[in-house]
């Protein structure tokens, strides 16, 4: 299943940047796949980039409604809110664990061989003031003196954008690296600090800062494809607890926000056959089945 899960993330993440045509042509894709969402963080300036980036359209749906109500137009952005709505409702963060570029990106470097290290929980809170202040607010409430707001989590946060737009960007268009200020800068050191952090902290962005996973973790309750637990057949051995790669305790808290459904607890943890997947109220693969005490076990 870890294997099938690296090969989705790959073929993922080449589908949504599969204009290779870039180098040659020096430009990013324009064309008409560019109205399809990507499901994870994948930045629509990437030039690769085959889809526009949710976290981006949001930010400038909620620019645009001021000068859009100024001029007596009144719009809401269902196309974008409803792709990632379809999305979350469907899969929430099984998106994080299985078709986002920039979560691949940091599983892979969280592989160097270092100490490695856990995170404290009161972080997670930080990526839902990324998606109501970065996303939301700012965008809508600043606006600059021709009355539009700004993509601030683009403008002065967004690694994967330094990482997949900014910096290849400046390599195919020198005559860009002129035009680099304090801004760039901003962002490099904010990507170098996430890369490195992945280093030793499994995921950190997406624990801490991404407003997109905080935007799918909403729908972890009613989403249609999770992990459930199957109480009868668990023994709290807490084996699950120890490979989870977002810090989830899956026996204390299957809805967990956090968790991306790497499957990595009911593939490599559990023995008890006690974690199953369930698709739409029903049971995927193994229908759960009640315990079967060991010998001498009270039953
Ligand atoms: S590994 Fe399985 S049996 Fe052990 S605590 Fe987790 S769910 Fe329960
Ligand atoms: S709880 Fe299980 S499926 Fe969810 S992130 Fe942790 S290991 Fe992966």
């Amino acid at each position: 299943m870890e294997l099938m899960r690296k090969w989705v993330q790959v073929i993922t993440g080449f589908l949504i940047n599969a204009y290779w045509a870039f180098p040659f042509t020096r430009t990013i894709y324009q064309g008409p796949l560019k109205v399809i969402c990507a499901p994870g963080l994948n930045c629509y300036s990437c030039p690769a980039s085959t889809s526009y980036c949710a976290i981006g359209a949001l930010q400038q749906l909620m620019a645009g409604v001021r000068p859009a109500l100024e001029n007596g137009q009144y719009f809401l952005g269902f196309y974008v809110l409803g792709s990632i709505g379809v999305l979350g409702a469907f899969f929430g963060r099984l998106i994080c664990g299985w078709a986002c570029p920039f979560g691949f990106v940091q599983e892979l470097i969280h592989k160097i061989p270092s100490p490695k290290f856990g995170l404290p929980r009161p972080l997670k809170y930080v990526k839902y003031f990324m998606l109501v202040f970065f996303v939301f607010l700012l965008p809508l409430l600043v606006v600059d003196q021709f009355g539009g707001g700004h993509p601030w989590f683009c403008k002065y946060v967004c690694p994967a954008g330094t990482a997949e737009a900014g910096i290849p960007m400046l390599l195919m268009q020198p005559s860009l690296r002129t035009t680099i200020g304090w801004l760039f800068y901003n962002k490099l050191i904010i990507m170098t600090v996430f890369l490195v952090w992945a280093v030793f902290v499994s995921r950190p962005f997406c624990r801490t800062t991404c407003p997109l996973g905080a935007f799918y973790s909403l729908f972890a309750k009613a989403r249609l494809v999770k992990l459930r637990l199957d109480e009868a057949r668990c023994t709290k051995c807490g084996a699950c607890h120890r490979v989870c790669p977002m810090g989830v305790k899956f026996s204390e808290e299957p809805d967990d926000v956090e968790c991306i459904s790497c499957m990595a607890c009911m593939n490599e943890a559990c023995k008890e056959n006690a974690i199953y997947l369930e698709v739409g109220g029903v049971a995927f693969g193994r229908p759960p089945q009640p315990r079967v005490p060991a010998k001498g076990e009270a039953p």
